[in-house]
């Protein structure tokens, strides 16, 4: 009787070291470097790879899948490469040799993940593709994003309306900016304003004074806040010691920033030199801020929690041998196949109706923005 109550005591023991073992290797979230799983359930593990935790949008991104994740009993793996492309390499190659039954990833390059893809599709791992497309590769079965384009029309149309374009009003001086020349979304969104602005420039309605109106003189690679600001100085001091810049296309709230920070610099924002009408993407908070405070002027709200939502339930049906929605089956064309694409639609946000969306919405609460 004995032994058998030491037996049990020492079954008890075991166990309970080994879910100690388990919660030490826990938290729901890891960062480049550190690896592990989470306190999911046992449905398998998840691996998402997200590009950089540098900009707030993509923080949120991974922790609203984390949770979603977990509420249907999934493990995460969830890394960020820092804007390094030979991290997010290896971070999805360890994923893969973890077994992950699926991945989830937001490039850093777009077209530098095609090898490890290949590794994925060998191993049997779906890939959705977040938020920006994965090319030249056949190994990605669906892609979760906002309607891209649309982002940049509502940036340009933003312009339109503020500087009364429409009503006949110019000539303005404008410059412009996109992203990132290895995102594939950068493409889309100053695609999508030169839709809007094309014409006015044509027109001379709008005139860009540096004379850079083509995507390879006005990107910003990696997204960078900082390059975005040396470039506006040197567009400031090369054509605009006289003239006034009176609109900046700005594809990205941390690319605004520094336009910003320049613009201020050369004492736009006081006196008789009102800043331009500046635009921008993610809502994030400094930027909301921005806004509110009357120097940046528009942004575009992208709601992470559904892009999650989204991407959650195509992993499900996918692993669970059912059929996944998509509303677009044309658009995105990775350079191998077209990659059947579920939008989600980005909604224009300025001063006057950031409280009803992101307030009002649950995004952020009113002190988040004090
Ligand atoms: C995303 C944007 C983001 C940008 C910079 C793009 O791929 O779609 O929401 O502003 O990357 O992080």
């Amino acid at each position: 009787m004995k032994k058998i109550l030491m037996a049990a005591l020492m079954i008890a023991l075991v166990l309970t070291l080994a879910a100690c073992g388990g919660a030490k290797n826990g938290g729901s979230t890891t960062t480049a470097g550190n690896s592990g799983g989470n306190t999911g359930g046992d449905k398998g593990t998840i691996g998402i790879a997200m590009p950089t935790k540098s900009s707030e949008r993509w923080v949120n991104d991974g922790d609203n899948m984390v949770k979603q994740f977990e509420a249907l009993g999934y493990k995460t793996d969830l890394q960020y490469g820092e804007d390094v492309i030979e991290n997010q390499v290896s971070q999805i190659e360890n994923m893969i040799t973890k077994g992950v039954k699926l991945l989830v990833v937001a490039s850093i390059d777009g077209e530098s993940l095609t090898d490890v893809l290949q590794k994925a599709h060998d191993a049997n791992i779906p890939v959705i593709a977040y938020d920006r497309l994965i090319k030249k590769t056949d190994n990605v079965s669906y892609y979760a994003t906002f309607d891209n384009f649309k982002v940049g029309v509502l940036q340009a149309s933003y312009i339109e309306d503020k500087l009364g374009l429409k009503d006949g009003k110019g000539p303005f001086n404008i410059e412009l900016f996109a992203g990132s020349p290895d995102d594939n979304n950068a493409t889309f969104f100053f695609n999508g304003a030169m839709s809007i602005l094309q014409p006015y420039i044509d027109s001379g309605k709008l005139v860009v004074k540096s004379g850079q109106t083509k995507f390879d003189q006005v990107a910003t690679l990696r997204w960078d806040g900082g390059v975005a600001q040396s470039r506006m100085d040197n567009l400031l001091s090369a054509s605009y010691t006289s003239a006034k810049v009176d609109a900046v296309l700005s594809p990205y709230d941390g690319i605004s920033i520094g336009i910003l920070s320049s613009l201020k610099g050369v004492g736009y924002g006081s006196g008789d030199k009102p800043l331009p009408v500046i635009t921008g993407q993610d809502a994030e908070v400094a930027s909301v801020k921005s806004i509110i405070a009357g120097e940046q002027t528009q942004t575009v709200y992208k709601d992470t929690r559904e892009l999650a939502k989204v991407t959650v339930a195509m992993t499900d049906n996918i692993l669970n041998g059912k059929e996944v929605e998509v509303n677009d089956e044309k658009t995105y064309n990775n350079g191998v196949k077209i990659v059947p694409a579920y939008l989600l639609n980005p909604v224009s946000v300025d001063k006057s109706n950031y409280k009803e969306i992101l307030v009002d919405g649950g995004y952020y609460t009113e002190d988040q923005l004090k």
